[in-house]
């Protein structure tokens, strides 16, 4: 597997970052258009029917009043890249909305996994909070993996892990405020025309620094369902998110570690989730929960970034490998893991198989931004004093802030 990961610069206004992030991936255009291509095929396998084509009608008029923003990144991703912009917003909605059409036939076709954790306080070996996820996605996107550094005309500095040609933050990121947020995909019932998580964690990133006041935007927010978040902050707090369209849950840290994979388990949106996984690898996700959390309890008190790295190369046949390779079901693999250090404003990065592809290491410069560096100093003073961003201070603050 390739071991290089493309790390691509964007910044001003939604349409400009869109416009930027379309330049720089339009060498990618011919996969992108593969991709496209492959999704639309599946939609049309899956068979979409009226309730099916009403949703994602629905879903655009909720992102035309409530996140114009978003809107606005497509269509500069889209000019760039000479893409038709209803085509690409449609390739944007209907990998999430799907859902309604799997899960309503209970179909066996999961093509999303991810396994995610964070530790903070006594949980880790210096104290220091850590978030990590393992991004376990279609193949056809490990090519299509970017790194982007974002400088929005109002809001935090952030980098995110992403696919060429897809909008929001659409895998993990980290601010320059310290908080660091990563999805997983959950197939549920509870779903329903509202913002998808790219978009929530996209505004998370920019307007939000600590795990508290992201919770309280995101359970006010109108919201697409389907798909959990993970987050983590500077100061230690930590919480996972269990988005449904109607629901709202957050689990909280026990132990000071918190484990997230491709199911619900708060009571509130258990009994929404479809297990869609198909069978040599049918329930892997309680298997990886399961494991993560053993490995981590055993480990508290000395988990670190090298315990992390091993954890997310594990090997343990079809159900609960957490490095999960396309021969154990054909449809996904593990094309990412990354490792985010909240606290000094770093993350490392591994494209590929964990287990067999090298990590890098990105940290903040305040001059400068995300950089790549050889190594992170011991000792690391924050590099932000514990202020306001001024961008964000006064009225104009934050777009759909509550
Ligand atoms: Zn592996």
């Amino acid at each position: 597997m390739d071991t290089e990961i493309p790390l691509i610069t964007i910044g001003g206004t939604p349409y400009e970052m869109g416009r930027q992030h379309g330049l720089q991936v339009v060498h990618l255009r011919p996969l992108i258009v593969e991709a496209i291509k492959a999704r639309f095929a599946q939609i049309k396998s899956d068979g979409p029917d009226e309730r099916f084509e009403s949703l994602v009608r629905e879903t655009t008029e909720v992102l035309r009043e409530v996140d114009p923003p978003i809107l606005e990144m497509i269509r500069g991703q889209a000019e760039a890249l000479e893409l038709d912009f209803d085509i690409l917003l449609r390739y944007d909605l209907v990998s999430y909305l799907r859902e309604d059409l799997i899960t309503r036939r209970a179909a066996n076709s999961a093509d999303e996994g991810c396994t995610t954790w964070a530790a903070v306080g006594s949980a880790t070996a210096n104290g220091e909070p850590l978030l990590v996820k393992n991004r376990d996605y279609r193949p056809e996107h490990l090519p299509l993996q970017v790194l982007a550094t974002a400088t929005p005309a109002v809001g935090y500095r952030y980098i995110y892990g992403s696919s060429a040609g897809s909008p929001g933050v659409f895998n993990s990121g980290l601010n320059e405020r310290g908080l660091a947020i990563a999805d997983t995909s959950v197939h549920s019932t509870d779903i329903g025309p509202g913002l998808p998580d790219y978009s929530l964690m996209m505004h998370i990133l920019e307007e939000h620094d600590t795990v508290c006041s992201a919770l309280d935007y995101a359970s006010s927010a109108p919201r697409m369902g389907r798909n959990n978040l993970i987050l983590a902050d500077a100061g230690g707090d930590v919480a996972v998110v269990e988005l449904g369209y109607h629901h709202f849950a957050i689990v909280k840290a026990r132990n000071s570690i918190v484990v997230n994979t491709n199911h619900f388990v708060s009571p509130r949106l258990k009994e929404s989730f479809v297990d869609c996984t198909p069978t040599p690898v049918k329930g892997n996700s309680f298997h990886r929960y399961a494991l993560v959390r053993r490995e981590l309890e055993a480990a508290r008190g000395s988990i670190d970034v090298a315990l992390a790295q091993r954890l997310m190369a594990t090997h343990a046949g079809p159900l609960a490998s957490i490095c999960r390779h396309l021969e154990l079901d054909g449809r996904l693999a593990t094309i990412a893991t990354t490792i985010y250090q909240p606290a000094r404003r770093a993350l490392r990065f591994c494209h590929g198989y964990p287990c067999q592809s090298s990590y890098q290491t990105i940290t903040l410069d305040n001059e400068q931004g995300f950089l790549f560096v050889d190594s992170l100093p011991d000792t690391f003073p924050h590099p932000l004093p514990p202020d306001e961003n001024p961008a964000l201070s006064g009225a104009q603050s934050g777009y759909l802030r509550p």
